[in-house]
């Protein structure tokens, strides 16, 4: 049911920066997932803060969206508010050092340093999310990871509406994890590269596609499902189980890298999601080894 008082507030406030009941399939990588009640896309950091201030007033839930290519969203979609963060995409050059705001893409932030000759962050290559999403998850490859580059994050905390501004060392940073929890709305950070000449970067650009092109299969997905258990690799457990192939609906675990299942194009969230307890269960039964998702589920799964 649509909270009319609500619906008048936000149409007034966000105009055409906000869908209605709208198919998060298409914000998703997965390509699947339900609808939510209402989509906003803020520009910067006052229109963030007004959304906070609505949630808080209408006591509604609310979910904060990058590029969507770490998350399963439900089949009974979201009954709250999602923002999505990929109007907020500003970056300002200081030399060797970048100040970027959480929506700009990774892939964009890779052409902008190779335009201005700043290396550092080429092992980002392939990887589909924004960097607001990127510094939650502190995505990265095995051993290398964003946060190693950053020397500020900004954040906003819902709660108290007060922006904070934390060194790198002041943050918690570890495999695929990192403090911010689900109260606090990652605004910008700052990270340091250094001078490279452009055709070296190019280079190694390449150099990380061309590993991803080989190791990971194409199709609609978000990457690795879950952690690797050190010192194991999720992908070998998983496929020493012999579920390499296996499919529910349209949607099936990758033969060319167990660690990720493909929606073919019509699958559901419930396909992946019974996919995703099926390996947890075979695995465990094995191994006796417990999978921990790496993507996160949202909404209802029962
Ligand atoms: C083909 C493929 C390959 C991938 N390869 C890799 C890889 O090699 N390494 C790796 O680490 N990941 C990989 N990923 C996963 C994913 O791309 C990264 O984790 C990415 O950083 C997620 O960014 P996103 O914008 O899509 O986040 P989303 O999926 O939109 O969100 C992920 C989480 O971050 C939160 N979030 C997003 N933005 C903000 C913000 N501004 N403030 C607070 N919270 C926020 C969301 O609420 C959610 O909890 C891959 C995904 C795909 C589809």
């Amino acid at each position: 049911m649509l909270n009319t008082k609500l619906e008048s507030i936000l149409l007034k406030e966000f105009g055409k920066d906000i869908l209605k009941d709208f198919p998060m399939a298409q914000y998703t990588s997965f390509k699947c997932g339900g609808k939510a009640k209402y989509l906003i896309f803020p520009r910067n950091i006052e229109e963030v803060i007004k959304i906070f201030e609505i949630i808080e007033n209408f006591n509604e839930d609310f979910l904060i969206l990058g590029k969507g290519t770490n998350v399963l969203i439900s089949d009974d979609g979201f009954n709250g508010i999602v923002i999505s963060t990929l109007k907020m995409k500003n970056f300002i050059l200081k030399g060797e050092e970048i100040e970027c705001e959480c929506g700009l893409k990774i892939s964009e932030l890779l052409k902008i340093c190779i335009e201005n000759s700043l290396s550092g962050i080429e092992f980002l290559s392939g990887i589909p999310g924004t960097i607001g999403g990127a510094i939650r998850n502190n995505a990265g490859l095995k051993e290398k990871w964003i946060s190693e580059r950053i020397n500020y994050v900004e954040s906003l905390n819902i709660k108290t509406l007060k922006i904070i501004k934390r060194r790198r060392e002041e943050i918690f940073f570890d495999y695929r994890k990192s403090d911010f929890k689900k109260d606090e709305f990652i605004l910008k950070t700052e990270l340091f590269l250094q001078k490279e000449k452009k055709d070296k970067i190019k280079e190694m650009i390449k150099k990380y596609l061309k590993e991803r092109v080989e190791k990971q299969p194409l199709g609609y997905s978000a990457g690795s499902i879950f952690k690797n258990p050190y010192p194991f690799y999720a992908g070998e457990l998983i496929e020493k189980c012999g579920l390499k192939g296996y499919s529910i609906g349209d949607c099936f675990i990758s033969s060319k890298h167990a660690n990720f299942i493909i929606n073919k194009g019509r699958g559901r969230a419930k396909d992946v999601y019974e996919l995703i307890k099926l390996i947890k269960e075979k695995v465990k039964e094995k191994f006796n080894i417990e999978l921990e998702t790496e993507i996160e589920l949202i909404g209802d799964f029962k």
